[in-house]
């Protein structure tokens, strides 16, 4: 394996000692910081961006983590907080409506998903850490170099606004996202699935007189999904693989035209479209890593695992990921010490579930999206995925691996 090694060449200004070292304050590691925390482990958790603020980011609260809080009993606080719910998931089509996954029908304690900006969610969750005294918080903290010793990781070092700390740890966690810095740095290479698309997400406002369900939109080759945030409906379009600059240079006319086509709700709202900035673009990556750890090291979320957006998972794996490794690690870090088999069982509980949802994405991908999104004649739902949600057993399970994922993590 290839290492970036860090070379001592800065001056640094503080040296942190501290039991686990988390880098990136997502859902994976502002979650993982407090289960730590709450087991009395002393823990730093760093964040690149001074505020949690960002545009799109993801703001799903699925089942499976409502439970979690619900574990934690921070979950009414949670949801006294402004959100919406999706309780199902239907599609409009050219041929008619399909449901692609109805979770009200599971009888879960907390049926729906719930919806609110994840910059709300991570305020909430590393107030909620602050309350434990080992816990730490370091904003506008960009790391940028791993700390190794005889083979180990044993920290990091970041730049802060005035020049460059370390942090010294038992345990390294890289939750540093999809472009994982970490993970470079540990020599990872994940190995990526194709996906067939891109997405394009924006605003548009919303009337009193509109429903207030969310749900999705296929037709003449584009798909689009509309979800409900309350003043605003947030628009996902998807698009084929690198059509960006296509629809770019087609201009923005043709892209208000094609949405007020194929959201027939929104005709008399596209004009809010007016400038590019307006319109988030997410490259969409599917990717895994072989190992997720290395003696001193243990990626987990996006870093260890791309989601696709499909089902809009991301934040619900990388949660659970968090409390898995708070489950295995959690005493282990109290007692001062973490074995490479202590990791690898986290990756061994986590890796299955994440093999599962992707393999899931793909099919829905291969057999319903790239239909969708290749063809102007009318989408033909494959007799498969027909069969399955007609089916009454079957047809639950999309709604399952949405909602809670094969095996939903419980805090311990
Ligand atoms: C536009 C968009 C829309 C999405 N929509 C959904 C959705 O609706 N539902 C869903 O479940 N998922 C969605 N996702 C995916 C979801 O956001 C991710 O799967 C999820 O956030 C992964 O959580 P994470 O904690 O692993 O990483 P992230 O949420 O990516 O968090 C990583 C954190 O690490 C920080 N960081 C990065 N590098 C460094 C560094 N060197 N030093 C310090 N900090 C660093 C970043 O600033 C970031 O805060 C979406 C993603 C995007 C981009």
């Amino acid at each position: 394996m290839q290492h970036e090694i860090a070379t001592q060449k800065h001056e640094i200004k503080q040296v942190e000692q501290t039991t686990c070292c988390i880098v990136g304050g997502g859902p994976g590691g502002a979650m993982l910081a407090l289960l730590l925390a709450r087991k009395g482990v002393a823990v730093t958790l760093l964040e690149a961006h001074m505020d949690f603020e960002r545009e799109f980011r993801g703001d799903s609260i699925h089942p499976s983590v409502l439970n979690i809080l619900d574990e934690l009993g921070l979950v009414d606080r949670l949801l006294q907080l402004q959100h919406t719910e999706v309780r199902k998931f239907r599609f409009q089509t050219v041929g008619g409506e399909m449901t692609l996954a109805n979770i009200d029908e599971l009888k879960l304690k907390y049926p729906f998903i719930a919806l609110l900006p994840q910059s709300k969610f991570l305020e909430f969750v590393t107030t909620e850490a602050k309350s434990y005294p080992g816990f730490h918080l370091v904003m506008g903290a960009q790391v940028d170099e791993l700390i190794e010793e005889n083979g180990k990781v044993c920290g990091v070092r970041y730049r802060g606004a005035d020049g460059w700390y370390e942090v010294r740890a038992i345990l390294t966690v890289g939750a540093d996202g999809r472009f994982s810095r970490l993970r470079r740095l540990a020599g990872f290479e994940p190995v990526a699935s194709s996906v067939p698309m891109d997405v394009l997400w924006f605003r548009l406002p919303q009337h009193l007189s509109d429903g207030q369900e969310s749900g999705g939109h296929i037709g003449n080759g584009h798909i689009a999904i509309m979800l409900n945030r309350f003043e605003y409906w947030q628009i996902g379009y998807v698009i084929p693989k690198g059509g960006y600059q296509e629809i770019r240079a087609a201009g923005l006319p043709a892209l208000r035209q094609t949405i007020a086509e194929l959201l027939p709700l929104m005709a008399d709202r596209v004009d809010y479209l007016q400038e590019w900035k307006q319109i988030s673009v997410l490259s969409v990556e599917s990717n895994r890593l072989l190992q997720w750890y290395r003696p001193g090291l243990l990626l987990i979320g996006d870093a260890a695992h791309t989601m696709s957006p499909v089902a809009g998972v991301g934040i619900n794996y990388a949660i659970q990921d968090a409390v898995v490794a708070a489950n295995i690690l959690g005493d282990k870090l109290k007692h001062g010490s973490v074995q490479l088999k202590d990791l690898a069982r986290v990756q061994r509980q986590r890796e299955l579930p994440t093999r599962i949802i992707q393999a899931f994405q793909s099919f829905l991908q291969n057999t319903i999206l790239t239909n969708a999104l290749s063809s102007d004649k009318l989408l033909t739902i494959p007799p498969l995925v027909r069969l399955m949600l007609s089916t009454p057993v079957i047809r639950t399970v999309p709604a399952r691996l949405m909602a809670l994922g094969p095996w939903p993590a419980h805090v311990k």
